[in-house]
């Protein structure tokens, strides 16, 4: 059906306010926010406390230590699993960028991975061929709320001895084989930022069920100190370490969302359906998969444009930044998650991170190559996806996926008003 897309001046498919923007607020999160806020420990207060042992029985982790970020969750990842100088920790081409800075951070080396175009998450069968002697963990994403295939990823780990951190970032309750991540690696890192499924505004959280990586988390959490702050400090710096402590009031706040989480991960997951059965019949359209075995908690709802089928053969990434812009005119609020896949940020072309090439340069550290070329599945994947967060969150029900549908629909139906 041919109709005036709103990009050429028709009217957008979503009417504005329609679709409600994330977190949804309630009387409870009023209530221990000013709680806390009328409490006199403001820094790592109570909450911060509580967070900590309401999250590790929802996730099933023996500990926990709450962040300022999932970044700094994650370089404890990578501390606790004992990197050091010059080794080499294993992370996806395509991620968040702290996935792989978090390694800089600890003096390590990131190699990139490419990923598996199905899953868009690390390709498990290609991890082998990145292995060598400086080795020392593997960093598994679960990217966009999808767990990576764990049973292979500790396989491997086993045979080579290597240590597995779970960026866990994204994806809160997502199951593989029925075992919720952040309980498959020897480690893992959650966020709290506002765009995730559990917001606080910021923070983070390390979880692990060994006593041993609490400890050396724990060790470089706070100053250096090894005392926590609940503990009697002898204020020693035993370590470089840095403060990366969560506040009380940001506590309290995940603490009321995180009570919500399961009713919020329903809903996302019903509304994911419901998009994903309206958008089914759609050509064109490669839709985000779940295999066998893993329960995705839809944190993000990525779709590819199949450019050949499209007839497309210019540049996939200028095509679909026009289909993108003429689904946000419609209101659809989707977007472009990464423009760059890792390997080519410059953080890593420069191989500068701190001044005179460290750590690059370091005499511990062996050469790496991060040519961009190694990596086509992940740039194939970068150049054509457009991502989706907002619409299929909690309060936002099925109604508002079908809205989405019908506007993506639209854009899809009448691609020939974009051309020239
Ligand atoms: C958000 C995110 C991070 C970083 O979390 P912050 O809380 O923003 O520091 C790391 N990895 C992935 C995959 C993320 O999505």
């Amino acid at each position: 059906m041919s109709e005036k897309l709103a990009v050429s001046g028709g009217t957008p498919a979503i009417p504005e306010g329609a679709v409600k923007s994330w977190p949804p607020i309630d009387d409870l999160d009023r209530e221990v926010v000013l709680a806390s806020l009328n409490g006199d420990n403001h820094a790592f207060g109570p909450n911060c406390t509580a967070f900590q042992n309401e999250f590790a029985d929802w996730n099933g982790n023996r500990f926990t230590l709450t962040t300022n970020s999932g970044t700094a969750a994650l370089h404890l990842c990578v501390a606790a699993c004992g990197c050091g100088a010059g080794d080499e920790v294993l992370v996806p081409a395509y991620s968040w960028s702290s996935s792989a800075t978090c390694i800089l951070h600890h003096n390590c080396i990131p190699v990139f991975v490419d990923i598996d175009f199905d899953t868009m998450n690390l390709d498990v069968e290609r991890i082998e061929a990145a292995i060598t002697p400086k080795t020392k963990a593997i960093m598994a994403v679960h990217l966009h709320g999808l767990p990576v295939d764990m049973e292979k990823v500790m396989a491997v780990a086993d045979r080579h001895g290597l240590k597995v951190i779970e960026d866990a970032c994204q994806a809160h309750g997502a199951t593989f084989k029925g075992k919720k991540v952040g309980k498959w690696g020897h480690c893992a890192a959650f966020s709290f930022n506002q765009n995730k499924c559990l917001c606080s505004g910021e923070g983070g959280m390390f979880v692990t069920d060994s006593e041993e990586m609490l400890e050396r988390a724990q060790s470089l959490w706070s100053f250096g100190e090894t005392r926590t702050p609940s503990q009697d400090r002898d204020y020693h710096a035993y370590a470089v370490g840095w403060m990366y402590r969560n506040n009380d009031l940001t506590a309290a706040f995940g603490r009321s969302q995180l009570k919500k989480l399961d009713g919020y991960l329903a809903q996302q997951r019903a509304n994911a359906k419901r998009l994903t059965d309206c958008l089914r019949d759609l050509p064109h359209l490669l839709l985000p998969s779940e295999p066998e075995g893993c329960e995705h908690n839809w944190y993000n709802y990525t779709i590819r444009f199949d450019m050949a089928a499209l007839g497309h053969g210019g540049d996939a990434s200028d095509f679909r930044d026009k289909i993108v812009a003429a689904m946000n005119a419609e209101g659809v609020q989707t977007g472009v998650w990464q423009k760059f896949i890792l390997p080519v940020m410059t953080v890593f072309q420069a191989k500068n991170g701190y001044g005179q090439g460290c750590p690059w340069t370091c005499p511990l550290s062996q050469p790496v190559d991060y040519s961009p070329e190694q990596f086509p599945v992940a740039q194939k994947h970068s150049d054509t996806h457009t991502g989706m967060t907002v619409p299929l969150r909690a309060p936002n029900g099925p109604e508002v996926a079908e809205l989405t549908a019908a506007a993506i629909r639209k854009v899809m139906e009448n691609l020939d008003q974009l051309e020239g």
